[in-house]
């Protein structure tokens, strides 16, 4: 099964993602995390994505078609994939469509994420991560037994910088002017699925379980 998470900013996405990849070994891969691994190992594709992403705004579709291509084309995803944070545009979109065609593969469905803009803002100023293991909390709804301490190894907490607030409303604007249409496109492919994602997370996960059973 291969599928496309969809959804604003803090939607969740990311952390339904890991939860059905260890739940049915699918791949989970995502766009986010690849980009912020590249900045931080200072790699070419990491100088150049580091100045959209503080600012909020999508790196250039060129590059983030390339590197899922490349995923696609090595047949590391062959057991089935969780896209999260790609498409985000829809030339993204087309270009996922056609990699799959060419690899004689598919794309089942497209999962929305449905959450308000004020929880958007509430979530991700109460996000935290831990830059050893990547583990994230969230204030007040997963606190870490040790204030600003990572339970699995205890390194100090962070913020990720693109979690500030101005920041956090031009990816909003980003999201509604650059990503809501690939709704559309999804649904006149009847592919969309919507799933209230201001549900608690392990209600979420029960929804998300049924519709991809
Ligand atoms: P995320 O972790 O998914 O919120 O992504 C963080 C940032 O990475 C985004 O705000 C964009 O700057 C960049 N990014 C991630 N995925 C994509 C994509 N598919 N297209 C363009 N930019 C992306």
């Amino acid at each position: 099964m291969n599928l496309v998470f969809l959804g604003p900013p803090g939607s969740g996405k990311g952390t339904q993602a890991d939860r059905l990849a260890q739940r049915t070994g699918m791949s989970h891969l995502s766009t986010g995390d690849m980009l912020r691994a590249a900045v931080k190992a200072g790699t070419e594709l990491g100088k150049t994505a580091e100045g959209f992403m503080t600012r909020g705004e999508l790196v250039p579709d060129d590059l983030l078609i390339a590197i899922i291509k490349e995923k696609i084309d090595s047949g590391e995803l062959n057991t089935g994939f969780i896209l999260d944070g790609f498409p985000r545009t829809i030339p993204q979109a087309k270009s996922l469509r056609r990699m799959l065609e060419e690899n004689d593969a598919n794309l089942d469905c497209a999962i929305l994420f449905e959450v308000s803009d004020e929880e958007v803002v509430k979530r991700l100023s109460g996000r935290w991560y831990c830059p050893v293991c990547n583990e994230g909390y969230n204030y007040p709804m997963k606190l870490p037994r040790e204030e600003g301490r990572c339970d699995k190894d205890g390194a100090d907490l962070k913020r990720r910088s693109d979690d500030q607030p101005e920041v956090v409303q031009n990816r909003l604007e980003v999201y509604k002017k650059q990503t809501q249409p690939i709704e559309d496109y999804y649904r006149e492919e009847s592919k969309l699925v919507v799933i209230d994602g201001e549900q608690p997370p392990d209600q979420v996960f029960t929804s998300l379980l049924e519709h991809v059973s």
